[in-house]
């Protein structure tokens, strides 16, 4: 197990990020949690990790599109806690549209959060993380990230660009004990996925029960959704010692989907 770091996740209140927050809570990690929502629901989640496993639990309300809230966000970390060990840049949005249709502001701020706020963490947190000489950056990224699907122009767009950005840093780190991956899950039960059914729908002629079957897990030779705590797993792996080789990796984590 690797000593208790400080770990940022952003998009943690929600899915995947609030999975890979209670799995790095778990292993004794200090947490900082980032994302939307019911401030009362995010102080309960907030108290609950530090109690049961005796850790520092921060919150961020930073929207993750802006990228000066993410400086504050960083500093304000750097401040209490001297740097950022590992970052988890997970926030996220989709929307679901033929490209002539698409919404011009949804595809900037796909691009924005999807894309773009990898950056910004990543630009502001490395200087601190080259000091300390050891850091993990993890990318989730999407089996988007390898194959396209039709309707998410901006998603499939942004994810690619993850990949792009998560084999170049890996290159600029690799000699300073700094790791930086990308995790591609295919569709895991969220309420992510769940948002987008109803347009998916829309966009096909499609019932929401077909979009579930002939779209989603259709895509997926397991026929299973992907389980948050199997990404939280993989999450928890790559910061691990034992992953100290394995950086600039695309790793997808899909049921099969990118084999086919
Ligand atoms: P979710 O909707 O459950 O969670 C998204 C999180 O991001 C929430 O905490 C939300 O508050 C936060 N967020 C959204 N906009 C933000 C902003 N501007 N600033 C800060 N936080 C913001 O979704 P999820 O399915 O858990 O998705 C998490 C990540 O996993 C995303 O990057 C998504 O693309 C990726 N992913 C999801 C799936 C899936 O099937 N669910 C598959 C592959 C990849």
């Amino acid at each position: 197990m690797t000593s208790a770091k400080v770990a940022l996740i952003t998009g943690s209140t929600s899915g995947i990020g609030l999975g890979i927050a209670k799995k790095l809570a778990s292993q004794g990690h200090n947490i900082i949690l980032n994302g939307f929502g019911d401030p009362s629901d995010i102080l309960k989640i907030q108290t609950s990790l530090a109690k049961e496993f005796g850790i520092e639990v921060r919150y961020s309300n930073a929207d993750i599109s802006m990228p000066e809230q993410i400086e504050k966000m960083v500093r304000d970390v750097e401040t209490e806690f001297g740097a950022i060990d590992i970052i988890v840049n997970n926030a996220g949005i989709q929307f679901v549209s033929p490209i002539e249709d698409f919404p011009i502001e949804k595809w900037n701020a796909i691009l924005a959060i999807n894309l773009s706020g990898s950056f910004h963490t990543i630009h502001c947190a490395l200087p601190k993380m080259k000091e300390k000489g050891w850091g993990r950056i993890i990318n989730i990224a999407s089996a988007h990230a390898l194959v396209a699907s039709p309707f998410k122009s901006a998603y499939v767009a942004a994810k690619h660009g993850i990949a792009g950005l998560t084999k170049t840093v890996a290159l600029e780190t690799a000699t300073f004990g700094i790791t930086m991956n990308a995790i591609c899950p295919g569709y895991v039960w969220t309420p992510l996925v769940q948002k987008q059914i109803p347009d998916t729908a829309k966009a096909r002629g499609l019932t929401e029960e077909q979009v579930i079957k002939d779209v989603l897990l259709a895509a997926q030779p397991s026929k299973k959704f992907v389980t948050i705590e199997e990404v939280a797993a993989l999450a928890n792996y790559l910061i691990s010692d034992d992953a100290a080789s394995i950086t600039g990796a695309i790793i997808p984590i899909d049921g099969g989907w990118t084999a086919q």
